[in-house]
């Protein structure tokens, strides 16, 4: 037998439209190895994001199996794990999915080294978002800091090119080299088993939902993607952000979808450009990795964040007396996803009514998202928050009462996650106000105004 090649797979947990794996199969025999690291976001996975990743990595184990490839599981750093076990099956080569942010950049350099080394091809190939963050740049060369020129220059670009298909089977490799198993790394909670809303949330696939949006929603949701009361937006995100489905995929398929239906390409071109923001996010942590603890406008370096673990714990677990702010943190803790509009208010109720840290909401999302994903929730954090790149101005103070009157006007949501509440007045579910609206505001206001000139 040929020696065989590695694929590592990382956040890109699909078959088709995977260039690294299609690549290495195109070469000879090929094994998938995905390694559990704690270092690859810069932390571990969040409880959310571990109870995803185990269900993610059976259907990629299932996919890859009917292909004659196997999945090898090992806990550790990667680039420890990762020539141990090229040594052990005598790999000739390792292929991957390019990687952007700072901690994945720095590993996936280290492995190239390595490789080069022992004489073992390293290729690392495009397939995590829809254009890799060098290649869209200002015209003086400069990476983009504003959204809408970052959107106006990949429409400059023209398409996406289509996704590959899935590779052809390989006879099967059997190998006598170990693999943890997924009970190993006990991804899902027990004790408690806090996933059951999970369960209930997630019980469809990247492509059965995919099919269904573009075919029932996709028409509405330049309007619908607003409401949280409606099922109006893709809730595709930790498909994306596990890669289990491509955005490219996802880009083809709407457009496709619109050449079927003319009427539906205005909801179409809509819901593409939020895919965008996708990118434009990764594209920003790339290009300026500090913001991954930092903020990205330094005068909020000096900003007089509060310090108040208690109005933290509120805010986490649903209690501020807010029902608006309350119902998004329960539909958070009960189904690992929230809608972005509630995301929207959630945030800026932490940074400005509460005056806490974007990093202390930062992190709670991280362990509570399924979709947890560093690019998009350090730079929708900074934006929410005000001092990210193009962000929101922080004195745009969201207001918690009359945002769930305008995005749930029937008050569906607000009955889903706050039972037996009729409004959306501070108190209203019998839970005391953390804070006063209108004090709240002006002390955020009189905070901002402390760095306003800085
Ligand atoms: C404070 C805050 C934190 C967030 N953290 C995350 C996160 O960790 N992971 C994550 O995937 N999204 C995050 N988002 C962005 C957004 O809320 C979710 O991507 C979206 O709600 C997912 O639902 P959907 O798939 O139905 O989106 P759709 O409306 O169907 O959009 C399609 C896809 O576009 C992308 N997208 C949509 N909105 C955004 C956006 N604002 N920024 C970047 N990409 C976007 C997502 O991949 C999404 O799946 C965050 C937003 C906020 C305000």
């Amino acid at each position: 037998m040929a020696a065989p090649s590695l694929v590592l797979f990382r956040r890109d947990l699909r078959v088709a439209d995977h260039p690294a794996l299609a690549a290495a199969m195109a070469a000879g025999p090929t094994i998938g190895v995905y390694v559990l690291d704690d270092t690859a976001d810069g932390r571990p996975l969040g409880g959310a994001a571990r109870w995803w990743l185990h269900h993610a990595l059976t259907r990629l184990a299932a996919d890859l199996e009917s292909l004659g490839v196997p999945l090898i599981l090992r806990r550790g750093a990667q680039n420890t794990v990762v020539p141990a076990l090229a040594r052990d099956v005598e790999a000739s080569g390792v292929y991957w999915s390019r990687r952007y942010t700072p901690w994945g950049v720095a590993a996936d350099k280290g492995l190239k080294a390595w490789a080069s080394e022992a004489g073992i091809t390293a290729q690392s190939y495009a397939g995590s978002y829809l254009v890799e963050p060098w290649a869209v740049q200002t015209k003086q060369g400069r990476p983009f800091k504003v959204f809408t020129p970052f959107y106006k220059a990949m429409q400059a670009a023209g398409e996406p090119s289509l996704p590959l298909p899935e590779p052809e089977p390989q006879e099967p490799l059997l190998l006598t080299v170990k693999s943890d198993t997924l009970a190993d790394w006990a991804l899902l909670p027990t004790q408690p088993d806090w996933a059951s809303g999970l369960r209930q949330t997630w019980q469809f696939s990247a492509g059965e939902r995919t099919a269904d949006f573009l075919d029932t929603a996709v028409n509405a949701y330049p309007d619908a993607r607003d409401r949280p009361d409606i099922d109006g937006t893709s809730m595709l995100s930790a498909f994306l952000a596990f890669g289990e489905v491509s955005p490219r995929q996802v880009w083809h398929a709407a457009r496709h979808r619109a050449s079927l239906e003319p009427a539906a390409a205005t909801g179409v071109e809509a819901f593409l450009r939020q895919l965008v923001w996708r990118d434009f996010c990764s594209s920003l942590l790339y290009h300026f990795p500090h913001i991954a603890d930092r903020p990205f406008q330094q005068k909020f370096e000096g900003f007089p964040w509060a310090n108040d673990p208690g109005a933290l714990r509120a805010w986490q677990r649903g209690q501020t007396g807010y029902p608006w702010i309350d119902a998004g943190m329960q539909q958070l803790w009960h189904t690992g996803w929230m809608h972005n509009r509630v995301r929207m208010g959630v945030a800026s109720f932490l940074t400005k009514h509460l005056l806490l840290p974007w990093q202390a909401g930062e992190a709670w999302f991280w362990d509570t998202l399924v979709d947890a994903d560093p690019a998009q929730n350090i730079a929708n954090w900074q934006w929410v928050a005000g001092c990210g790149a193009d962000a929101a101005p922080y004195f745009r103070i969201f207001n918690p009462i009359t945002q769930g009157d305008k995005f749930d006007p029937r008050g569906l949501y607000l009955r889903q996650w706050q039972p037996d509440t009729l409004s959306y007045e501070p108190g209203a579910a019998g839970i005391r106000p953390i804070v006063e609206h209108r004090a709240a505001r002006e002390r955020a206001l009189a905070a901002f105004a402390t760095i306003k000139g800085a």
